[in-house]
């Protein structure tokens, strides 16, 4: 059996996983951080896991929000939630046709790039079904926490579902800090193997 690693990155979707969703919020004093965030990265920073973000702010496209506050919105996740390793945003709506917005794998395939790890590497984290759907077309495993928003639909649709972003990263890092399968084969005994 071979050896689960742990993934190159985790890539967080941002609103309604990292922060609690303000539909287009552009004022950073209404950044809040969702239940179990601070902890959760911490770990995950700690075990020396690229961080990423991966968000859809389609409030710039309609114009209902600045690039400006935008920024100012992201400076204040970092704040209360730490630096990421990566950021990769779209700012386009679903009529322009890009190829960033979820679920388009653009933003999950940019932020591995920058991260120098593969796509299949990298583990997605989101709360609705774009992200999932984004982290499949890009070839990397997602994880659904899903909140009171989450459509039924969307739940049952994914591939793997967490109950908050604790058991996220208990996923995602006992994949790594599992036991270690003992040798049984005579051979790798022998030629003083201890791990493979
Ligand atoms: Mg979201
Ligand atoms: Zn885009």
């Amino acid at each position: 059996m071979f050896e689960k690693r742990r993934p190159g990155a985790v890539l967080f979707d941002r609103d309604g996983t990292l922060i609690r969703d303000v539909l287009y919020n552009g004022d950073p004093d209404l950044v809040e951080p969702m239940p179990g965030a601070i902890e959760a990265l911490g770990r995950l920073r700690r075990a020396d896991v690229p961080l990423a973000v991966v968000t859809n702010q389609s409030g710039v496209a309609k114009g209902l929000l600045s690039p400006d506050d935008m920024d100012q919105v992201n400076a204040k996740v970092e704040e209360l939630l730490g630096p990421f390793d990566a950021w990769a945003i779209c700012v386009h709506d679903d009529a322009d046709g890009c190829t960033c917005r979820k679920p388009a794998p653009g933003l999950v395939i940019r932020a591995a790039a920058v991260l120098d790890v593969s796509p299949r590497d990298c583990v997605v984290v989101g709360d609705i079904g774009r992200d999932m759907e984004a982290a499949r077309a890009a070839g990397a495993r997602g994880i659904l926490v899903p909140t009171q928003e989450t459509p039924a639909a969307e739940i049952k649709e994914a591939a793997e579902v967490a109950d908050d972003l604790a058991d996220v990263v208990e996923r995602v890092l006992s994949d790594a800090e599992g036991p270690v399968p003992a040798i049984s084969a005579p051979w790798a005994r022998a030629m003083g193997w201890s791990r493979w």
